[in-house]
């Protein structure tokens, strides 16, 4: 297998293989094997194919846990340390200078590619080189200075870790902000919605599945605000979004604010008749839903009771996304239009199929 792969164009795949494209720390290793390894002299082809073997026996258990990849680096541990005392030793420190100059350059590469090289990692993988040249340029013990520059990677790798961690964490902030919405948190916003709406229709093309959504809005929820000020206006979308949720994700519906109080669940592999269900259930958790004012600690008295609307409809043939949007629209008003606290299902005339 390694013999396949000098050129840098086929590690890639092989590493993806392994699924360990974007872990540094395999990725360190793989290259680790690949280069300090194989150019040592000292090891017989026959060994060098062992140690390969062990290795990519090793990748293939698909064990990326911290304690495999230190046990990993123990069994490479083993056979640098088993290079000492041969009589090739010399040529040995030769070929590990040539080959930790490649691997520092293959290093840069694959590790700039992969995390865009910010400033701080160039900063730390010039230091780790220079101080690799100047371990080897020192000269002596090659079992110092493999261990030496075994040190320095391991270190490298640390750091590398520590900052894709905080990289990672940066990226789901930014994720978050970029999708949910800021008052209703366990929600979608709009822009993440289009996206989803888009997609789903996409995909229709390529796998047909009834593909269902439903667009809820407050009942007078003008009147809340009016009676009772913005702020527990607030406060009831926030209590309608977790009920909405907690039921949408029983059956992987994708929950989000359309925009003001009107918020929507989209449903893949959902008929309508079924999505018509599922909104029902919505709609009666929220009518009885005992929602109260906290103020100074203290629960209100009387909850303050709201209903919702509910519009369902079904993507049709030849619709694009904004088609079923108006579709659910369109029902949801029919549901205003005939009393609220309803719910409707668009189909040709939109008839109302639910509650008094
Ligand atoms: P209905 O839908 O039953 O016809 O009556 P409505 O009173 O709910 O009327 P409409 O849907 O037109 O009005 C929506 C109101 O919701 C207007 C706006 O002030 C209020 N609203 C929209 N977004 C928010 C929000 O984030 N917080 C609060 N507190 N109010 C909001
Ligand atoms: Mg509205
Ligand atoms: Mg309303």
């Amino acid at each position: 297998m390694m013999k396949n792969c000098n050129g840098m164009g086929e590690l890639p795949n092989i590493l993806k293989n392994f699924g360990i494209d974007a872990d540094p720390d395999w990725l360190a290793i793989v290259l680790f094997v690949r280069n300090i390894l194989r150019q040592l002299s000292v090891y017989s082809d026959e060994k060098k194919g062992e140690i390969q073997r062990e290795m990519f026996a090793e990748l293939a258990r698909k064990d990326f846990s911290r304690e495999h990849f230190e046990q990993v680096l123990a069994m490479l541990d083993m056979y640098l340390m088993q290079t000492i005392g041969t009589l090739e030793l010399e040529k040995a420190l030769a070929e590990e200078k040539r080959a930790a100059t490649r691997l520092l350059n293959e290093m840069n590469e694959v590790i700039g590619s992969m995390q865009g090289a910010s400033e701080r990692q160039n900063r730390k993988l010039d230091a780790f080189k220079e101080q690799t040249v100047d371990v080897i340029e020192a000269g002596g013990d090659t079992s110092f200075i493999v261990s030496k520059v075994r040190d320095m990677f391991q270190e490298l790798i640390i750091e590398f870790r520590e900052e894709s961690r905080e990289l990672q964490a940066k990226a789901q902030m930014l994720e978050r902000t970029a999708n949910f919405d800021p008052l209703l948190t366990e929600l979608r916003n709009r822009r993440a919605l289009d996206a989803y709406l888009h997609d789903s229709v996409l995909s229709q093309r390529k796998q047909p599945a009834p593909l269902s959504m439903m667009l809820i809005d407050v009942d007078h929820f003008k009147n809340v605000n009016d009676t009772h000020g913005h702020q527990v206006g607030d406060d009831v979308l926030k209590a309608l979004a977790r009920i909405m949720a907690t039921h949408a994700v029983q059956y992987q519906g994708f929950s989000a604010r359309y925009g003001g109080e009107e918020l929507v669940v989209v449903m893949r592999n959902m008929p309508l008749d079924r999505a018509v269900l599922k909104a029902e259930a919505i709609r009666a958790d929220v009518e009885h839903y005992d929602f109260r004012v906290r103020s100074d600690g203290q629960l209100g008295e009387r909850p303050i009771q709201f209903t919702v609307s509910i519009g369902v409809a079904q993507w049709q043939k030849g619709w694009d996304s904004s088609d079923l949007v108006r579709a659910a629209d369109s029902a949801m008003y029919t549901a205003k239009r005939s009393g609220r606290n309803r719910v409707v299902a668009y189909e040709k005339e939109s008839k109302s199929i639910s509650v008094d």
